[in-house]
């Protein structure tokens, strides 16, 4: 009883997060505030300016919230206003006007420099695999919607239950994005991100992304890149050939010419490594194959590595309130442009599962915890006017879903920058970044109001 009773004292006693000791943060590491005068949007009359709106939002996204109308309502709050430097309050569709028209390249350049600032202060060195950073590319949809639609908007055909219960086929719309993501350090930084235009397919996506990280960022900044067999083309094979970039592609069951000539060379040998993880829950055997110097493609006949493994998980599963072990049988193959001196097929094997650990911890914690999918700004027709000759009532392109979407990447990585890097309370008392996140919103509230002049 008086254990219980003290624990609750002490995490009342705690003390927690302010918005002061964030800001101070992120001005001080990431000189944030130097970047906000850069910032632009297509209204004419812009009495909140565009650093308003950006830190609106910025913050909406620190404090996690999910939508514009709640937002809409804490710009209410004089606090707030007063810290993102807004003459007075505003509503929702203030904010949608000026996102909506937001210049995306400010963005995308202060999204660059907060991660050259991570990789300067050698943040993203801890989890190096034998001295190397490795990033991940990775798609992900980030709306669908039947009724709503744009000129950017991807279509498919879908079959849905009618209201006379019989199959019924329609049109639904969606967007795509493929993003390039840090997997080795704590802080899983977004590099940068691609939409899917429509007509192209999701490659053509992912090969513009990777032939703009170099010049985005000076350099080739990681040294392995892991991805699935959807990318898994020439000219990215070529291009990272170029850029400096060694591969990891997770192959699936294609009809894919090396894939067939290796499984052949495999199914007459021996496994040449067997082991056995365990982890809590779950045991893993694992047999490896693998063959260097085979042609990548007939047109692409750079010499890569096949590596194959057949693994049996064993895992507790509950059946009829039983505990009870259950087995099943994976089978899995990556190509790969790895130096083999350094690393072996079990390290394959290693980075090739840690692309997976990345759906759910990457795009999967963006969309459950941090508001990705709830399609901001989608098909927003309430946006600044562009006139021309020929139609005087013109609207701006609509750049809402991606201004937003930069917006969340940045708020994302420096507020794991904050918890993962800098704050002893998250080391010394195991806080969640959700709760850090409520901690700064506290703060916000506790702020005392801006006074009267
Ligand atoms: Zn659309």
């Amino acid at each position: 009883m008086w254990i219980a009773y003290l624990t609750v004292i002490r995490m009342y006693d705690r003390p927690s997060h302010t918005l002061p000791s964030f800001d101070a943060y992120v001005d001080k590491v990431f000189h944030l505030r130097e970047a906000l005068p850069a910032l632009r949007d297509a209204r004419q009359d812009t009495e909140i300016p565009p650093a308003a709106v950006f830190r609106a939002l910025f913050y909406g996204f620190v404090f996690r919230l999910r939508s514009f109308k709640e937002l809409e309502a804490d710009l209410a709050q004089p606090q707030l206003q007063q810290h993102i430097g807004a003459p007075r309050s505003f509503r929702d569709d203030a904010l949608r006007y000026s996102l909506a028209s937001f210049a995306t390249e400010p963005l995308e350049q202060m999204l660059v420099a907060v991660n050259r600032q991570l990789k300067r202060n050698k943040a993203l060195d801890p989890g190096r695999v034998q001295g190397h950073l490795v990033a991940a590319l990775d798609g992900i949809e980030v709306l669908s919607s039947f009724s709503r639609c744009c000129s950017d908007c991807l279509q498919r055909r879908v079959t849905c239950t009618g209201a006379d219960g019989q199959p019924v086929e329609r049109i639904q719309y969606y967007h795509r994005a493929v993003g390039c993501q840090m997997v080795s350090s704590p802080v899983k930084a977004f590099l940068g991100l691609e939409w899917v235009a429509p007509g192209e397919g999701e490659d053509k996506a992912a090969l513009r992304l990777l032939a703009r990280l170099p010049d985005l960022y000076g350099s080739h900044f990681f040294d392995i890149l892991l991805l699935d067999s959807l990318y898994a083309q020439a000219p990215v094979v070529n291009l990272a050939q170029e850029v400096g970039w060694s591969l990891v592609l997770t192959l699936k069951q294609e009809n894919r010419d090396l894939y067939q000539d290796a499984f052949v060379l495999f199914s007459t040998r021996e496994a040449e490594d067997r082991f056995t993880e365990q982890h809590p829950g779950q045991r893993r055997e694992v047999q490896l194959w693998s063959e260097s110097n085979l042609p990548f493609t007939q047109e692409c006949p750079q010499p890569v590595r096949v590596v194959h493994s057949q693994e049996a998980v064993t895992e507790n599963h509950y059946r009829r309130g039983q505990r009870q072990p259950e087995t099943t049988f994976q089978e899995w193959v990556w190509i790969d442009t790895l130096n083999p001196q350094m690393f072996s097929p079990r390290a394959v094997w290693r980075l090739g599962h840690s692309r997976w650990k990345l759906e759910n911890n990457g795009w999967n914690d963006l969309t459950q915890n941090w508001a990705l999918k709830h399609g901001f700004l989608h098909a927003c027709k309430h946006r600044p006017k562009q006139p021309t000759a020929e139609d005087r009532a013109k609207l701006v392109p609509n750049r809402g879903l991606a201004a937003v979407t930069l917006v969340l990447l940045l708020a994302f990585t420096l507020c794991s920058a904050f918890c993962l890097l800098h704050s002893k309370l998250v080391r010394r008392y195991h806080v969640s970044l959700r709760e850090v996140a409520r901690q700064l919103y506290r703060s916000l509230c506790q702020q005392p109001p801006a006074r009267a002049p």
